[in-house]
């Protein structure tokens, strides 16, 4: 069996060009803007609408999709080294028509929609002309189990009548288009055979943008929305009716692994940070690098990020060549998660105060890494689930081996 960490010639390029555009281009211009003093929110705007123009220009657009679909075409695994170098910049993800939610719903509807539905949704999105949103977890209900969902769709005639609750719907504010999984068939059989997947137009009479939320790291476009009487056409079913659990498992597998690529490259930042101020602070006779404490932070945080790196490439490898992949993208977010969590927490101890402060960009990294550890999938469902292979594993196959990645190990 042939084990190659390496990509192609070709990748690797990709992956140079994008560092080198992120870190010259991107970074240089975010900056300068931030630090001339009477920028408004319409210079904001137009710096990133530019960029997105350049990147596309470049060829640095759609990482994640196929070519037919106007994607760079890099594949899952190739994907992860690109997506990493694209979070090393605020907007980075952004830029390249990759960010979230609109990276899912493209996903989803690549994978799911009709022929209407690609032209009037799918590839405005891909052109970076809309942006979308994805409308699941309520307030009234655990998020963690989407079988107790309670907005419904009804059919009536040639339509469906949504009602119901939404928050945390991501880019709600500003987005053409939301897919909203809804409970159409409460009888079903199989608790995950009740709801159903919809693409819901924003400017349908009865969607209404409640607030945006304020978080412990302000507010980001993460809306609350309540569905009153909002009637969409038949053709608007995304998917087959009752198979919106199954959409979500499709949706929530890349999706999970796209985050997982982008926190590496948080993770890389804040270390790299982590090291640049130890080899420069002087206290108590030493610099802060020379102090065993120290490098141990250092040490640790390089081997869970190379155990992260490791477990990406694996799973995204997985969903590559068709195999199953449930458990090591469900191992992967779990430690991903963690130890971006951690590798910032350490970031900002060595830092001291300044990393507490707004001057670095260390304290926004730890507030919004404080989401990763339950945000598309809490970590103790996915150890749930995990746990749940590994026995089933065993008592199938008398060996553990097929749940801990199935290595030839
Ligand atoms: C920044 C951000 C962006 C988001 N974007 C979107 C979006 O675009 N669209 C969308 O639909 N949703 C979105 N969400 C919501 C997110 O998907 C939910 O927060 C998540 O699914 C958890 O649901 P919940 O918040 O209702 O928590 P709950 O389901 O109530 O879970 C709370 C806690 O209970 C514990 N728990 C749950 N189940 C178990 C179990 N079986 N065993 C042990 N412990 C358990 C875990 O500790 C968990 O963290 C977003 C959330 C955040 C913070």
């Amino acid at each position: 069996m042939a084990i190659d960490f390496s990509f192609s010639e070709e990748v690797e390029q990709a992956r140079a060009n994008i560092r080198a555009f992120m870190r010259d281009t991107v970074k240089v211009r975010y900056r300068e803007l931030s630090e001339a003093n009477d920028s408004t929110e319409k210079d904001w705007r137009g710096l990133i609408k530019s960029l997105r123009e350049e990147a596309k220009a470049r060829g640095f657009w759609l990482p994640h999709m196929p070519e037919e679909a106007g994607g760079m075409g890099l594949g899952v695994t190739a994907l992860a080294a690109v997506a990493a170098e694209a979070a090393r910049v605020p907007y980075g993800p952004y830029i390249m028509n990759a960010h979230a939610p609109d990276e899912g719903n493209m996903h989803t509807l690549h994978h799911f929609a009709t022929e209407y539905q690609r032209e009037k949704y799918l590839q405005p999105l891909l052109d970076g002309e809309v942006r979308s949103c994805f409308s699941m977890t309520e307030p009234e209900v655990a998020g963690s189990d989407p079988t107790l969902i309670q907005t419904s769709a009804v059919e009536d005639g040639d339509e469906w009548v949504i009602n119901g609750h939404k928050w945390f719907t991501s880019g709600a504010r500003g987005a053409s288009f939301a897919i909203v999984i809804a409970r159409t068939d409460p009888d079903a059989d199989i608790p995950q055979a009740r709801n159903s997947a919809f693409i819901v137009d924003c400017d349908t009479p009865g969607f209404e943008l409640v607030r945006d939320i304020e978080t412990m790291a302000g507010s980001h476009n993460h809306c609350e929305v309540r569905y009153t009487d909002v009637r969409v056409p038949k053709a608007n079913l995304l998917g087959e009716r009752g198979g919106g659990h199954k959409l979500g498992q499709v949706r929530l597998g890349p999706a999970r692994l796209a985050h997982c690529m982008r926190w590496i490259g948080e993770i890389e930042m804040a270390l790299e940070m982590l090291i640049e101020r130890a080899q420069n602070r002087f206290a108590h006779g030493s610099l802060l690098s020379e102090k065993q404490s120290i490098q141990w932070m250092m040490s640790d945080s390089a081997m869970e990020l190379y155990a992260a790196k490791l477990m990406v490439l694996h799973a995204a490898y997985k969903i590559e060549q068709g195999m199953e992949f449930k458990q090591e993208v469900s191992m992967a977010k779990h430690h991903v998660a963690n130890t971006l969590w951690r590798v910032v927490d350490r970031a900002v101890q060595v830092h001291g105060a300044l990393g507490y402060s707004t001057d670095s960009p260390l304290s926004g990294m730890l507030q919004q890494a404080r989401w990763a550890r339950f945000a598309d999938g809490a970590d103790e469902v996915h150890q749930m689930r995990i746990a749940e292979i590994l026995m089933r594993t065993y008592n199938e196959d008398g060996s553990i081996n097929g749940a801990v990645g199935g290595l030839p190990l």
